[in-house]
Protein backbone atom coordinates (compact mmCIF):
# COMPACT_ATOMS: atom_id res chain seq x y z
CA UNK A 1 0.00 0.00 0.00
CA UNK A 2 1.10 3.68 -0.82
CA UNK A 3 2.42 5.72 2.47
CA UNK A 4 -0.87 7.72 3.79
CA UNK A 5 0.46 10.93 2.38
CA UNK A 6 0.01 9.52 -1.15
CA UNK A 7 -3.33 8.28 -0.80
CA UNK A 8 -6.52 10.33 -0.97
CA UNK A 9 -9.37 10.71 1.52
CA UNK A 10 -12.46 11.59 0.99
CA UNK A 11 -15.03 12.64 3.66
CA UNK A 12 -17.92 11.35 3.58
CA UNK A 13 -21.04 11.82 5.72
CA UNK A 14 -21.12 8.69 8.33
CA UNK A 15 -24.94 8.27 8.83
CA UNK A 16 -27.55 10.34 7.40
CA UNK A 17 -29.16 11.42 3.97
CA UNK A 18 -25.98 12.12 1.95
CA UNK A 19 -24.03 8.67 2.86
CA UNK A 20 -25.56 5.76 1.00
CA UNK A 21 -25.57 7.71 -2.27
CA UNK A 22 -22.51 9.11 -1.77
CA UNK A 23 -20.86 6.08 -1.19
CA UNK A 24 -22.62 4.10 -3.88
CA UNK A 25 -21.27 6.87 -6.47
CA UNK A 26 -17.80 6.31 -5.70
CA UNK A 27 -18.36 2.71 -6.18
CA UNK A 28 -19.91 3.15 -9.66
CA UNK A 29 -16.52 5.37 -10.31
CA UNK A 30 -14.42 1.88 -9.61
CA UNK A 31 -14.02 2.27 -5.81
CA UNK A 32 -14.13 -0.74 -3.70
CA UNK A 33 -13.75 -0.29 -0.51
CA UNK A 34 -13.49 -2.32 2.95
CA UNK A 35 -16.21 -3.15 4.85
CA UNK A 36 -14.39 -2.52 7.37
CA UNK A 37 -15.15 -2.82 11.41
CA UNK A 38 -13.30 0.65 12.14
CA UNK A 39 -16.31 2.48 11.01
CA UNK A 40 -14.33 5.63 10.55
CA UNK A 41 -12.15 4.81 7.89
CA UNK A 42 -12.65 2.42 4.87
CA UNK A 43 -9.67 1.82 2.89
CA UNK A 44 -9.54 1.63 -1.42
CA UNK A 45 -8.86 -2.00 -2.43
CA UNK A 46 -8.18 -1.12 -5.84
CA UNK A 47 -6.92 2.43 -5.66
CA UNK A 48 -5.32 4.74 -3.20
CA UNK A 49 -8.13 6.30 -2.30
CA UNK A 50 -9.65 5.98 1.10
CA UNK A 51 -13.18 7.11 2.87
CA UNK A 52 -13.32 8.83 5.96
CA UNK A 53 -16.82 8.37 7.40
CA UNK A 54 -17.64 11.75 9.49
CA UNK A 55 -20.90 13.93 10.77
CA UNK A 56 -21.06 16.03 7.83
CA UNK A 57 -20.76 19.68 9.97
CA UNK A 58 -17.30 18.54 10.41
CA UNK A 59 -16.72 17.84 6.58
CA UNK A 60 -15.44 21.24 5.09
CA UNK A 61 -13.58 21.69 8.16
CA UNK A 62 -11.67 18.62 7.27
CA UNK A 63 -10.96 19.28 3.88
CA UNK A 64 -9.88 22.99 5.13
CA UNK A 65 -7.42 21.87 7.22
CA UNK A 66 -6.24 19.57 4.81
CA UNK A 67 -6.91 15.97 7.07
CA UNK A 68 -8.71 14.91 4.11
CA UNK A 69 -8.37 16.15 0.29
CA UNK A 70 -12.23 15.64 -0.95
CA UNK A 71 -15.61 15.89 0.83
CA UNK A 72 -18.58 14.85 -0.11
CA UNK A 73 -21.45 17.01 1.51
CA UNK A 74 -24.68 19.86 1.07
CA UNK A 75 -23.47 23.26 -0.29
CA UNK A 76 -25.99 24.56 2.58
CA UNK A 77 -23.49 23.25 4.92
CA UNK A 78 -20.44 24.08 2.20
CA UNK A 79 -21.75 27.55 2.24
CA UNK A 80 -22.60 27.92 6.13
CA UNK A 81 -19.52 26.72 7.37
CA UNK A 82 -17.15 29.45 4.75
CA UNK A 83 -19.15 31.93 6.53
CA UNK A 84 -18.85 30.35 10.04
CA UNK A 85 -14.81 29.97 9.41
CA UNK A 86 -14.44 33.30 8.29
CA UNK A 87 -16.32 35.38 11.00
CA UNK A 88 -13.62 33.13 13.66
CA UNK A 89 -10.68 34.27 11.35
CA UNK A 90 -9.83 30.53 10.15
CA UNK A 91 -9.73 30.50 6.49
CA UNK A 92 -11.95 28.24 4.44
CA UNK A 93 -9.55 26.77 2.19
CA UNK A 94 -11.96 24.77 0.09
CA UNK A 95 -13.50 24.91 -3.03
CA UNK A 96 -16.25 23.09 -5.07
CA UNK A 97 -15.45 21.22 -8.01
CA UNK A 98 -18.23 19.52 -8.52
CA UNK A 99 -22.36 19.26 -8.53
CA UNK A 100 -23.74 15.62 -7.86
CA UNK A 101 -27.16 16.22 -8.58
CA UNK A 102 -28.78 14.43 -5.85
CA UNK A 103 -29.49 15.65 -1.93
CA UNK A 104 -31.50 18.72 -3.51
CA UNK A 105 -33.10 20.96 -0.96
CA UNK A 106 -32.83 24.98 0.32
CA UNK A 107 -32.47 26.65 2.97
CA UNK A 108 -35.94 28.39 3.62
CA UNK A 109 -37.56 31.46 5.50
CA UNK A 110 -41.10 29.89 6.97
CA UNK A 111 -43.74 30.56 9.44
CA UNK A 112 -46.95 30.08 10.63
CA UNK A 113 -50.32 31.11 8.51
CA UNK A 114 -51.20 33.43 11.19
CA UNK A 115 -47.91 35.11 11.24
CA UNK A 116 -49.28 37.10 8.00
CA UNK A 117 -46.03 37.68 6.13
CA UNK A 118 -46.35 40.21 3.78
CA UNK A 119 -43.06 40.29 2.06
CA UNK A 120 -39.17 40.71 3.86
CA UNK A 121 -40.50 43.48 5.56
CA UNK A 122 -42.45 41.64 7.90
CA UNK A 123 -38.93 39.73 9.32
CA UNK A 124 -38.19 43.10 10.88
CA UNK A 125 -37.82 43.38 14.59
CA UNK A 126 -39.24 39.11 14.57
CA UNK A 127 -37.47 36.36 16.17
CA UNK A 128 -35.84 33.36 13.53
CA UNK A 129 -34.51 29.87 14.63
CA UNK A 130 -32.20 28.02 12.89
CA UNK A 131 -28.94 26.28 12.69
CA UNK A 132 -28.08 28.09 9.94
CA UNK A 133 -27.51 31.43 11.95
CA UNK A 134 -24.56 32.21 9.22
CA UNK A 135 -26.56 31.94 6.11
CA UNK A 136 -29.56 33.77 7.89
CA UNK A 137 -27.55 36.64 9.42
CA UNK A 138 -25.91 37.11 5.54
CA UNK A 139 -29.27 37.15 4.61
CA UNK A 140 -30.98 39.25 6.80
CA UNK A 141 -27.65 42.02 6.56
CA UNK A 142 -27.59 42.03 2.60
CA UNK A 143 -31.77 42.70 2.29
CA UNK A 144 -31.30 45.41 5.66
CA UNK A 145 -33.75 43.51 7.70
CA UNK A 146 -33.55 43.92 11.79
CA UNK A 147 -34.59 40.66 13.33
CA UNK A 148 -33.23 38.26 16.22
CA UNK A 149 -31.79 34.60 15.06
CA UNK A 150 -32.42 32.12 17.86
CA UNK A 151 -29.86 29.50 17.22
CA UNK A 152 -31.26 25.89 17.26
CA UNK A 153 -28.93 22.69 16.76
CA UNK A 154 -32.05 20.62 16.03
CA UNK A 155 -35.83 20.80 15.80
CA UNK A 156 -35.80 23.73 14.64
CA UNK A 157 -39.66 23.61 12.83
CA UNK A 158 -41.11 23.43 16.54
CA UNK A 159 -39.84 26.51 17.72
CA UNK A 160 -42.65 28.81 16.63
CA UNK A 161 -44.94 26.32 18.31
CA UNK A 162 -42.62 26.87 21.45
CA UNK A 163 -43.28 30.07 21.75
CA UNK A 164 -39.06 30.28 20.85
CA UNK A 165 -39.47 32.55 17.63
CA UNK A 166 -41.75 33.86 15.11
CA UNK A 167 -40.28 32.26 12.27
CA UNK A 168 -37.65 29.25 11.10
CA UNK A 169 -34.97 29.33 8.63
CA UNK A 170 -34.22 25.34 7.51
CA UNK A 171 -33.96 23.17 5.22
CA UNK A 172 -36.86 22.25 2.71
CA UNK A 173 -37.42 19.63 0.05
CA UNK A 174 -40.51 18.24 -0.49
CA UNK A 175 -42.26 20.52 2.08
CA UNK A 176 -43.77 17.70 4.33
CA UNK A 177 -42.06 18.68 7.28
CA UNK A 178 -43.10 22.36 7.38
CA UNK A 179 -46.88 21.55 6.54
CA UNK A 180 -47.02 18.96 9.48
CA UNK A 181 -45.92 21.78 11.73
CA UNK A 182 -48.38 23.61 10.49
CA UNK A 183 -45.45 26.25 8.56
CA UNK A 184 -45.64 27.79 4.98
CA UNK A 185 -42.52 28.69 3.17
CA UNK A 186 -42.03 32.62 2.49
CA UNK A 187 -38.01 32.84 1.36
CA UNK A 188 -35.62 30.84 -0.49
CA UNK A 189 -32.32 31.88 0.80
CA UNK A 190 -30.09 28.81 -0.69
CA UNK A 191 -31.06 26.25 -3.59
CA UNK A 192 -28.63 23.01 -2.19
CA UNK A 193 -27.28 19.55 -3.31
CA UNK A 194 -24.48 17.25 -2.44
CA UNK A 195 -21.19 18.73 -3.83
CA UNK A 196 -17.76 17.68 -4.11
CA UNK A 197 -15.01 19.76 -2.37
CA UNK A 198 -11.30 19.72 -2.56
CA UNK A 199 -8.52 21.65 -0.58
CA UNK A 200 -7.42 24.71 -1.96
CA UNK A 201 -3.84 23.16 -1.02
CA UNK A 202 -2.30 22.19 -4.56
CA UNK A 203 -2.16 18.06 -4.32
CA UNK A 204 0.56 17.30 -6.20
CA UNK A 205 0.93 15.69 -9.36
CA UNK A 206 -0.02 12.13 -9.13
CA UNK A 207 -3.03 12.79 -6.54
CA UNK A 208 -4.48 15.91 -8.98
CA UNK A 209 -4.07 13.25 -12.08
CA UNK A 210 -6.18 10.68 -10.06
CA UNK A 211 -8.66 13.61 -8.67
CA UNK A 212 -9.04 14.51 -12.35
CA UNK A 213 -9.50 10.60 -13.38
CA UNK A 214 -13.07 10.54 -10.17
CA UNK A 215 -14.35 13.38 -11.33
CA UNK A 216 -14.50 12.78 -15.24
CA UNK A 217 -15.74 8.84 -14.32
CA UNK A 218 -18.76 10.86 -12.39
CA UNK A 219 -19.01 12.60 -15.61
CA UNK A 220 -19.93 9.38 -16.37
CA UNK A 221 -21.99 7.83 -14.29
CA UNK A 222 -24.06 11.21 -13.75
CA UNK A 223 -24.82 10.70 -17.56
CA UNK A 224 -25.95 7.43 -17.93
CA UNK A 225 -28.65 7.41 -15.22
CA UNK A 226 -30.92 9.09 -17.74
CA UNK A 227 -29.06 7.88 -21.09
CA UNK A 228 -30.71 4.93 -22.98
CA UNK A 229 -29.65 3.28 -25.78
CA UNK A 230 -32.56 3.03 -28.67
CA UNK A 231 -32.07 0.87 -31.74
CA UNK A 232 -34.72 1.20 -34.86
CA UNK A 233 -35.55 0.64 -38.54
CA UNK A 234 -36.54 3.64 -40.34
CA UNK A 235 -37.80 4.21 -43.78
CA UNK A 236 -35.19 6.55 -45.62
CA UNK A 237 -37.79 8.93 -46.57
CA UNK A 238 -38.48 9.06 -42.59
CA UNK A 239 -34.91 9.69 -41.55
CA UNK A 240 -34.82 13.58 -40.99
CA UNK A 241 -38.20 13.16 -38.60
CA UNK A 242 -37.12 10.60 -37.11
CA UNK A 243 -33.63 12.16 -36.16
CA UNK A 244 -36.02 15.14 -34.57
CA UNK A 245 -37.68 12.50 -32.86
CA UNK A 246 -35.13 11.15 -31.01
CA UNK A 247 -34.60 12.95 -27.63
CA UNK A 248 -30.77 14.17 -26.47
CA UNK A 249 -29.01 12.85 -29.55
CA UNK A 250 -26.32 14.31 -31.75
CA UNK A 251 -25.37 11.96 -34.48
CA UNK A 252 -27.14 8.76 -34.63
CA UNK A 253 -25.47 5.90 -36.50
CA UNK A 254 -26.57 5.01 -39.60
CA UNK A 255 -26.67 1.33 -40.55
CA UNK A 256 -27.58 -0.33 -44.05
CA UNK A 257 -30.20 -3.31 -43.69
CA UNK A 258 -29.30 -6.40 -45.37
CA UNK A 259 -32.25 -7.05 -48.13
CA UNK A 260 -33.86 -4.12 -47.53
CA UNK A 261 -33.01 -0.70 -49.82
CA UNK A 262 -35.78 1.81 -48.75
CA UNK A 263 -34.56 0.95 -44.85
CA UNK A 264 -32.36 1.28 -42.61
CA UNK A 265 -31.55 1.01 -38.70
CA UNK A 266 -30.67 3.83 -36.83
CA UNK A 267 -28.76 3.31 -33.79
CA UNK A 268 -28.15 6.48 -31.23
CA UNK A 269 -27.41 7.27 -27.68
CA UNK A 270 -30.36 9.24 -26.10
CA UNK A 271 -29.21 11.11 -22.61
CA UNK A 272 -32.57 11.77 -21.75
CA UNK A 273 -34.80 9.47 -20.85
CA UNK A 274 -36.81 7.56 -23.36
CA UNK A 275 -40.54 7.82 -22.96
CA UNK A 276 -43.18 5.53 -24.22
CA UNK A 277 -44.59 8.60 -25.90
CA UNK A 278 -41.45 9.12 -27.69
CA UNK A 279 -41.73 5.70 -29.22
CA UNK A 280 -45.19 6.08 -29.99
CA UNK A 281 -44.29 9.43 -31.65
CA UNK A 282 -41.71 7.43 -33.60
CA UNK A 283 -43.79 4.56 -34.80
CA UNK A 284 -46.48 6.95 -35.78
CA UNK A 285 -43.56 8.54 -38.28
CA UNK A 286 -42.95 5.09 -39.85
CA UNK A 287 -40.39 3.57 -37.18
CA UNK A 288 -40.70 0.18 -36.70
CA UNK A 289 -38.93 -2.84 -34.35
CA UNK A 290 -37.78 -0.41 -31.57
CA UNK A 291 -35.57 -1.26 -29.09
CA UNK A 292 -34.70 0.65 -26.12
CA UNK A 293 -31.72 -0.57 -23.51
CA UNK A 294 -29.94 1.12 -20.32
CA UNK A 295 -26.46 2.49 -20.80
CA UNK A 296 -24.17 0.77 -18.65
CA UNK A 297 -21.30 2.87 -18.84
CA UNK A 298 -20.06 6.20 -20.96
CA UNK A 299 -16.99 8.32 -21.31
CA UNK A 300 -16.70 10.77 -23.54
P1 LIG B 1 -25.00 14.50 10.75
O1 LIG B 1 -25.26 13.52 11.83
O2 LIG B 1 -24.01 13.98 9.76
O3 LIG B 1 -24.67 15.88 11.25
P2 LIG B 1 -27.46 15.75 9.76
O4 LIG B 1 -28.63 15.40 10.61
O5 LIG B 1 -26.84 17.09 9.90
O6 LIG B 1 -26.37 14.59 9.91
P3 LIG B 1 -28.92 14.89 7.37
O7 LIG B 1 -30.29 15.11 7.88
O8 LIG B 1 -28.48 13.49 7.11
O9 LIG B 1 -27.80 15.66 8.22
O10 LIG B 1 -28.81 15.74 6.01
C1 LIG B 1 -27.61 15.81 5.31
C2 LIG B 1 -27.80 16.74 4.14
O11 LIG B 1 -28.83 16.27 3.28
C3 LIG B 1 -28.22 18.16 4.45
O12 LIG B 1 -27.15 18.99 4.89
C4 LIG B 1 -28.73 18.62 3.08
O13 LIG B 1 -27.65 19.02 2.25
C5 LIG B 1 -29.34 17.34 2.50
N1 LIG B 1 -30.82 17.33 2.51
C6 LIG B 1 -31.61 17.04 1.46
N2 LIG B 1 -32.92 17.13 1.78
C7 LIG B 1 -32.97 17.49 3.05
C8 LIG B 1 -34.05 17.75 3.96
N3 LIG B 1 -35.32 17.65 3.59
N4 LIG B 1 -33.75 18.05 5.23
C9 LIG B 1 -32.47 18.12 5.63
N5 LIG B 1 -31.43 17.91 4.80
C10 LIG B 1 -31.66 17.60 3.52
ZN1 LIG C 1 -25.05 17.66 10.35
Amino acid sequence: MEPPEQRIKIAVQKTGRLTDHSIDLLERCGLKVTKSKDQLIRYGENMPIDLLLVRDDDIPGLVSDDVCDLGIVGLNVVEEKRLNRLAEGRPARFKTVYELDFGHCRLSIAGPEEAGYAGLLSLNNTKIATSYTGLLNKFLNENGIDAETVCFSGAVEIAPKLGRADYVCDLVSTGGTLKANGLREFEVLLESEAVVIQTEKPLGEEKQALVDKILQRLDGVLQVRESKYIMLHAPKTALAEIRDLLPGTEAPTILRLDGSDDKVAVHAVCRENVFWETLENLKAAGASSLLVLPVEKMLA
